[in-house]
């Protein structure tokens, strides 16, 4: 019989996909990938340095696992496995820990399963971790992260995510664009592009090969895949040229998920960002030139060091006026190795989470405004695998989430809907059109 194996992964999409790849090279080393509850041989855990609390989540995880499954072999692999490995390796249960040039051969790695009384660590400096591993996350998601550039060579005072995954450093076009290939062969409908700073995309070798746009247009003239969406990219990044492609885009949705993190210019040198909010004002105004029913998502920090009331007062302000459909708001916490957390104006934990309650309403209102905009419009919905309350939900192309009465049918189909009324629960009620787009 197969041994089998779990994941669990914390963190963002690159992770995700990620996970899924080292999940397909344990698939052809003979192992069954299985639930997290259902008594694996092997646990690989995929840590996230960003996470608030991770050594406690990682912990808590790897405790749990051991209750399910008590000679379970536990790998721990991610940011924080690169950052932290000897912390990881005192938790209890814990076997090997491997960190960001060493993750990808883990199943190499693994050469028995007999349970290690100290957990070894294959940890080089992240230094190492030069070369480019493609991934994309599939058969777990109705949709794909498909991982096309790794690490960053930005240095945001607060970010740890250079030192855990490196410099910037991207796959080829021609390799992006045979994955999508392979991916539209399968049932797949949508990709999600995805990086550490995707923008940045086109470094190979410390060397700038190509351009963002470049990747962009080559993925367009692929066939068999209807969606295609940028995860996040930094407003410095989002240039006039590849708003107007995506405007004109057939694969290409109109969703831009642009990192703001201050509204205030002092708080954005503070932290070191690459533009002051006028840019960003610039980049909403664009899209919304060309595409008026364009997503627009931002990220912000609240409660940096030397942010004051009245600092914060100024991004909210800020964040008011724009015209974006929703944040995604994170409290500052201090991370170790950071110029940030040597900072002067340390902003005590009850106010920063006063700053991110207000600015979690902030995002609910702007979305509900977001949504009543498209009200009365028509768009293609592509519905999703997951049931709640005989519910079922889907995204709209410019992701307006919406709700239908559950019927297995629509699970993974795109169809042409009518937008109607927005429910008790906030997402948008629909009706499906005459015309019925299924693929
Ligand atoms: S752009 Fe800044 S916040 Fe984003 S990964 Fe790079 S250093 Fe971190």
């Amino acid at each position: 019989m197969n041994k089998k194996v779990a994941f669990y992964t914390l963190g963002c999409k690159l992770n995700y996909s990620e996970t899924s790849s080292i999940g397909r090279l344990f698939t052809q080393a003979g192992f069954d990938t299985v639930e997290f509850t259902d008594t694996p041989d092997v646990y690989v855990i995929n840590t996230c340095s960003v996470t608030d609390h991770a050594d406690k989540k990682c912990r808590k995880i790897v405790k749990e696992a051991l209750k399910i499954s008590p000679g379970a072999f536990v790998t721990i692999v991610g940011c924080y496995a690169q950052l932290k490995p000897k912390e990881i390796a005192e938790i209890p249960g814990v076997d090997m820990v491997l960190g960001a040039a060493e993750k990808f051969q883990l199943v190499d790695y693994i050469t028995d399963l007999t349970k290690n009384p100290r957990a070894v660590i294959y940890n080089q400096p992240v230094s190492e971790a030069n070369q480019f591993v493609p991934s994309f996350s599939y058969g777990d998601r109705t949709r794909t992260f498909l991982k096309v550039q790794d690490g960053c060579d930005y240095s945001c005072t607060f970010c740890t995510i250079p030192l855990a995954r490196g410099s910037s450093r991207s796959d080829t076009i021609e390799n992006v664009v045979a994955q999508a290939r392979e991916i539209a062969k399968t049932e797949v409908k949508e990709i999600v592009l995805t990086g550490v700073n995707l923008g940045d995309f086109g470094i190979r070798n410390g060397e700038r090969e190509d351009r963002f746009f470049d990747l962009v247009k080559a993925l367009d003239e692929v066939d068999g895949i209807d969606r295609i969406r940028i995860s996040s990219i930094e407003p410095n990044l989002l240039s006039d040229e590849i708003i107007e492609f995506v405007a004109q885009s057939k694969r290409f949705v109109p969703h831009f998920h642009v990192p703001l993190q201050s509204g205030s210019d002092k708080i954005l040198g503070l932290m070191r960002r690459r533009y002051k909010r006028e840019l960003y004002v610039s980049r909403v105004a664009k899209i919304k030139e060309v595409m008026p029913d364009c997503c627009i998502g931002v990220d912000v920090i609240v409660g940096f060091p030397g942010e004051t009331r009245e600092d914060f007062i100024d991004t909210y302000n800020f964040l008011n006026e724009l015209d974006i459909s929703y944040l995604h708001v994170f409290t500052y916490s201090e991370r170790e190795n950071t110029p940030a957390a040597e900072m002067k104006g340390t902003v005590p934990g009850s106010t920063r989470f006063e700053r991110n309650k207000m600015l979690h309403t902030l995002s609910e209102k702007k979305r509900r405004a977001f949504y009543e905009t498209q009200l009365g419009k028509a768009d293609q919905v592509l519905f999703e695998r997951d049931i709640k309350e005989g519910f079922m939900h889907g995204f709209t192309r410019n992701y307006v989430k919406v709700k239908a009465k559950y019927d297995p049918v629509l699970v993974n189909e795109i169809r042409q809907v009518n937008l109607t009324a927005i429910s008790h629960d906030g997402d948008v009620e629909i009706t499906e059109s005459e015309e019925i787009l299924v693929h």
